[in-house]
């Protein structure tokens, strides 16, 4: 009997619970359980359960075939052995029915899975095992294994032309997949006495480097997770080549790559889940170790220490250890190229500004670029607040993408902490970067084209210990509208009014349970739970005319969107309106006063701290 299940997969995006939102666990029996308590069935959430079956036991054979070459166990051998020769059964049978039926129109199609980009990911596990086995005669030995080899060479290549020729999109984080698949592929098939590997399977890499990475180191699309499996794509894609032998180019697009990560990193090492990707799930903490754990081969000093921290005690006492064995990934001695200098950052390409406090107990990021394609969020100018094992005003990411609750509230403007006007969310828009300085760690940013009509500004500072956030809205018409600012909280949040301000509280002491939320485990595995405080932050804000501030039940983060978080809507009727916010986050250094006036086309803002310290700031409106 085979070792691998005989039906092709899904598509894994559809592994969801209709009614929480969050990604399936387990299977019993023809049953998948939800961590809420829903057991699902049907062939829908079964071939997506299928799809992501096949990744793990491609994994499954890596994980053998690396413990094997590291611990000489013939069980390991054996178990590798196994995988990839039913897997080659099992190829040559699916792939002689042609493409998947199960694939939505819109999808390239794969034959094993839906999708061509799912194969490719297959693929590169598969391929790895063969390599790191070696040239074993059972597996030279197998027609099948070389048929599935050509065949899976032949299939990526169709996907790839069809891709890049049909559609013209050769960017697309598919033919970076699609490449990275080829080239293994490739070195499987002349690990087992094929031809060797042609210089051009590289070449190929090292042109979409040029194609899909902006000047300042983001993937086109300008979304983390895009980021992180774009990136992953190209370290996997470069087995066996030594960086010296690299075009300058391409290292140090890989070099920018990986600062984009340390740059945004918040002060624990989470990476903020900017735009389209998951908030929270195993497979993607296991990606990011394993683009730290390969870089660490790259570059003597990658940078991203607090990175791999973060998600080594994320995934918990269950990691199966794959990320620790990939030793000898690249050919020669990692590269001396120092990581950038973790601060204050504009990308002014990507459009993201991070701003970050000099003790780094605090980094905010300010939406301010390109709208970012399929994997686009409309929030423009939006502000994400992050501390040290705090997330205080995340952005919240997507649930898996078979959920109609990633369009229909995570990719929305409600979903994200900037402005609506007349309750309508923004239109896919451009922010520009007026005024950066990152000595005073101070940015401003404009957009005109979010809402049609009205002129958005957001002036953020990070000074010791504070922040300070100036959002001001003109309507071109003079009349008045409602203007409204989301704040967005991922913590316990209280507000209480104060003379003609408010006073706000995220984490710690607005009640006990954040600490909770936030240690509550991973989509799709059971990691270990850590107990941790987060720190608290503390917020005054004023608006420039009447306004009001509304506390109501929301959704939190799309890591579970049924979970119920008190969210606020700060709303004027006006014209105009200026919306300022002082945040604390030291608590030695508390906002004792804080008062604003605006004069002209000048926002004053004078604080007092409870050390006596007293910070005047002003903003052009
Ligand atoms: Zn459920
Ligand atoms: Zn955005």
């Amino acid at each position: 009997m085979s070792s691998v299940p005989q039906q092709p997969g899904g598509w894994w995006h559809d592994y969801v619970c209709p009614t929480h939102g969050i990604e399936l666990g387990a299977r019993e029996g023809n049953e998948f359980l939800c961590d809420h308590g829903c057991r699902l069935t049907g062939d829908k959430v079964e071939a997506a359960w299928l799809a992501l079956e096949h990744q793990a036991l491609a994994r499954a054979a890596r994980v053998a075939a690396r413990r094997y070459s590291l611990h000489g166990d013939e069980a390991d051998r054996a178990r590798a052995v196994e995988l990839v020769l039913d897997y080659s059964s099992l190829y040559v049978q699916i792939s002689a029915a042609g493409w998947s039926d199960r694939s939505e129109s819109w999808m390239l199609q794969g034959k094993l899975f839906a999708q061509a980009l799912s194969e490719a990911q297959w693929a590169v596990g598969f391929a790895d095992a063969i390599i790191t086995l070696g040239a074993i005669p059972k597996l030279q030995e197998s027609t099948e294994l070389s048929r599935t080899l050509d065949g899976l060479a032949a299939t990526l290549a169709e996907s790839r032309r069809i891709l890049v020729e049909d559609r013209n999109d050769q960017r697309s984080n598919y033919t970076a997949w699609l490449d990275a698949a080829a080239r293994l592929v490739a070195l499987a098939s002349h690990t087992l006495g094929g031809p060797s590997v042609a210089p051009h399977f590289a070449a190929v890499v090292f042109d979409h480097m040029q194609l899909a990475v902006r000047s300042d180191g983001w993937e086109w699309e300008a979304s983390t997770y895009y980021h992180v499996f774009v990136l992953r794509a190209y370290l996997l894609a470069l087995r066996g080549v030594n960086p010296r032998d690299m075009p300058e180019e391409a290292v140090d697009c890989v070099r920018s790559m990986i600062d984009v990560l340390v740059s945004i990193a918040s002060p624990d090492g989470f990476l903020p889940a900017l735009h389209d990707g998951p908030y929270d799930r195993v497979a993607m903490h296991r990606e990011v170790l394993e683009i730290c754990t390969l870089s660490a081969q790259f570059f003597s000093d990658t940078g991203l220490t607090t990175v791999q921290s973060w998600v080594v005690e994320r995934l918990g006492a269950d990691h199966d250890g794959l990320e620790w064995m990939l030793d000898g990934w690249f050919v020669g001695a990692p590269l001396d190229r120092a990581p950038v200098v973790v601060g204050s950052r504009a990308f002014e390409d990507a459009g993201y500004v991070v701003l970050r406090d000099s003790r780094n107990r605090m980094v905010g990021i300010l939406d301010a670029g390109p709208h970012g394609g399929a994997h686009g969020h409309f929030d423009k100018l939006a502000l994400y607040l992050y501390g040290d094992g705090a997330k205080w005003q995340p952005a919240p990411a997507v649930p898996p993408y078979g959920h109609a609750l990633r369009h229909s509230y995570y990719a929305r403007t409600i979903a994200h902490p900037t402005v609506r006007v007349d309750g309508a969310d923004q239109v896919e828009a451009t922010a520009e970067i007026t005024a950066w300085d990152a000595a005073a760690s101070r940015v401003t940013a404009v957009t005109t084209t979010a809402i049609d009509g009205v002129r958005l500004s957001r002036t953020v500072q990070l000074s010791d210990g504070l922040l300070v956030d100036v959002v001001h809205v003109s309507c071109d018409d003079g009349q008045p509208h409602e203007i409204s600012l989301g704040l967005r909280p991922a913590v316990d949040f209280a507000v209480v009014v104060e003379g003609d301000a408010w006073r706000s509280t995220w984490g710690a002491a607005a009640a006990s349970s954040a600490a909770a939320a936030s240690a509550a485990t991973p989509a799709g595995a059971h990691a270990k739970r850590t107990e941790q405080q987060p720190a608290a932050l503390t917020g005054w804000h004023w608006a420039s005319g009447e306004s009001t501030l509304e506390l109501h039940a929301g959704r939190g983060p799309s890591d579970d969107p049924s979970r119920l978080q008190e969210i606020g809507d700060w709303a004027a009727t006006a014209s105009e309106a200026s919306f300022v916010s002082v945040y604390s986050f030291d608590a030695e250094r508390s906002i004792a006063t804080v008062s604003a006036s605006v004069e002209g086309t000048n926002l004053a803002i004078d604080i007092q701290l409870s050390d006596h310290d007293t910070t005047r700031i002003e903003v052009a409106l």
